[in-house]
């Protein structure tokens, strides 16, 4: 679905590479007459609480998620999940190895930076509350320095994953990544499956292994997907069944996905939520 109503199910703050509050994206969706949306920060669950108590105060829906960073066949691949109790199961626990390995390869791919620019890792973290530090973060300080006039022109460039700058991060395995979520109580969808910057389609078979772990959906419409990638997905979904969510990836002045540019019907949302253990 292009444009409102229904929910942008895909969102970021500054919990992780957004560049607004979670209470700027509450506002900004029912501004723009959204029925609800999910905060989906990489790896953190964060800003969950000032998202909801916000969402509710302007009167619409919220539905907590996370987007992990995780790869299948050595290749990236982000999983959203939904309705997760970060009590349950071992998630969270093997997020904290995620968020210690994206602290330690900032700081690797800072001090190779910092030899030919005047970057500092004060600078990459100075104000930031987010406990997932990445590239975008070290985007901004080198916009900050005038070295770049906005992310993707230092994505482009210096933090492209074929940069001499470039580190890698540790990715949770996207299958037991489904499975954690699942144990937490959550239900998977696999986010932008076909984005122009993964430089690899998802192939039907990955998406045919997801399934088989228990994924519930799949991001089609995202503004990053290819057009000319999506036939052979939107095929494998029809065959396996699996929800279709529409959502933005908003992540402020971080990227020029605007808030609500896809959505997902209500009727989708609710099933999401039936797949759920404990609803919220
Ligand atoms: P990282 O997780 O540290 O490897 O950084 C990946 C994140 O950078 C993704 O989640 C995107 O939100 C963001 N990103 C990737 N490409 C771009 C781009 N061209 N412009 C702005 N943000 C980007
Ligand atoms: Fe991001
Ligand atoms: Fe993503
Ligand atoms: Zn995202």
């Amino acid at each position: 679905m292009t444009g409102r109503p229904g929910y942008d199910l895909h969102t970021h703050s500054v919990h992780s590479d957004g560049t607004t509050r979670p209470s700027d994206i509450a506002a900004e969706a029912a501004g723009l007459g959204l029925a609800g949306f999910a905060l989906t920060d990489h790896d953190t669950v964060d800003g969950w609480t000032e998202a909801r108590d916000t969402a509710h105060s302007h009167g619409i829906d919220f539905l907590p998620g996370i987007e992990l960073t995780t790869k299948h066949n050595w290749k990236s691949r982000h999983l959203l999940g939904y309705g997760i109790d970060p009590g349950e199961g071992e998630l969270m626990a093997a997020l904290d190895k995620v968020l210690e390995s994206r602290f330690g390869r900032a700081r690797h791919m800072v001090d190779l930076l910092a030899v030919d620019y005047a970057i500092t890792w004060d600078l990459v973290v100075g104000a930031s509350e987010t406990l997932a530090v990445g590239r975008p973060h070290i985007a901004d300080a080198l916009v900050a320095g005038g070295y770049f006039v906005d992310r993707s022109a230092a994505f482009a460039e210096v933090l492209h994953p074929r940069s001499p700058y470039y580190v890698p991060t540790f990715a949770l395995e996207t299958i037991d990544a489904i499975t954690l979520v699942r144990q937490a109580g959550g239900v998977a969808v696999l986010a932008h499956p076909v984005a122009e910057r993964q430089s690899t389609p998802t192939p039907p078979d990955a998406v045919r292994d997801f399934a088989h772990a228990g994924l519930a959906g799949i991001e089609l419409e995202h503004p990053e997907n290819r057009e000319d990638w999506l036939p052979p997905l939107r095929a494998v979904t029809e065959e396996l069944g699996l929800l279709v969510t529409g959502s933005s990836d908003y992540h402020g002045a971080g990227k020029p996905n605007r808030l609500g540019h896809f959505t997902t019907p209500a009727a989708t949302v609710e099933l999401l939520r039936a797949g759920v253990a404990t609803p919220r």
